[in-house]
């Protein structure tokens, strides 16, 4: 199929090679997991990339050549090379490349970057969690329920320090009393993005067949647009009397 969204699934991946019981979850790692079931999809092309590949996994030939770059990160955020992150909010905002943030992302530099807040949160235990699809005539909603019940995920709660989401899209109820906006997109530049809060890594959110199919509809959405030529292509001053 000619013109597959080209999608690269970035992941940290320390959890899982340092903790045996986040291995035995997620063997392939957070992002063979859902390189796994990304690639079910014959219209999205998929590699992987991870914190300890060289040049972090991103170098100009793979960040300049994705279409929509997946993120997720927890306890090394700070090791993320400022100069790359840089390089990601370029992409995001002048080419209009997508940026999906899964969970623990959202005190990612680059999320934290191209939204502008600190994404900070409130944050307790693992507890369960439904996911409420409040904007069910959403592309990334699409075919969704109207909750998802998740079983047990970690609690993230508000106030969540990110900017007022240009589309909110589910809001998660935690079995405590806490609530959440856990789905929400921003439109920054020419780009899209969106973050999803499940995906604990000791949790088993990305095996969910809805957490799976969000996270693909996520990706249909954030694929650049077509965009039309620069206004330095059209004298407009000739108009102005
Ligand atoms: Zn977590």
């Amino acid at each position: 199929m000619a013109n597959k969204i080209r999608v690269t699934v970035w992941n940290e991946y320390r959890h899982e090679k340092s903790e045996e019981s986040i291995r035995a979850i997620y063997p392939k790692g957070i992002h063979g997991c859902v390189k796994d079931f990304l690639d079910t999809h014959d219209d999205l092309e998929v590699r992987i990339a991870a914190l300890d590949d060289p040049d972090q996994g991103l170098p100009d030939d793979v960040l300049n050549n994705t279409d929509v770059l997946m993120w997720w990160g927890h306890m090394a955020h700070g090791d993320v090379d400022d100069a790359l992150v840089q390089r990601i909010k370029k992409r995001v905002y002048d080419d209009g490349m997508g940026f999906i943030a899964m969970h623990s992302a959202h005190m990612s530099k680059p999320f934290r970057e191209i939204v502008g807040t600190s994404g900070k949160l409130l944050w307790s235990d693992d507890q369960h969690e439904l996911l409420w699809n409040v904007m069910p005539a959403h592309p990334i909603t699409a075919g969704i329920p109207e909750h998802v019940d998740l079983g047990i995920e970690e609690m993230y709660g508000e106030p969540f320090m990110i900017p007022q989401p240009d589309e909110l899209l589910f809001i998660s109820w935690f079995e405590h009393g806490y609530v959440f906006r856990s789905g929400c997109t921003f439109y920054r530049g020419r780009g899209k993005v969106f973050y999803f809060q499940p995906g604990h890594e000791a949790c088993r959110s990305f095996y969910n067949e809805y957490v799976q199919k969000i996270l693909y509809n996520g990706i249909k959405w954030a694929a650049p647009t077509a965009f039309g030529d620069a206004m330095h292509n059209c004298d407009y001053r000739k108009n102005i009397v």
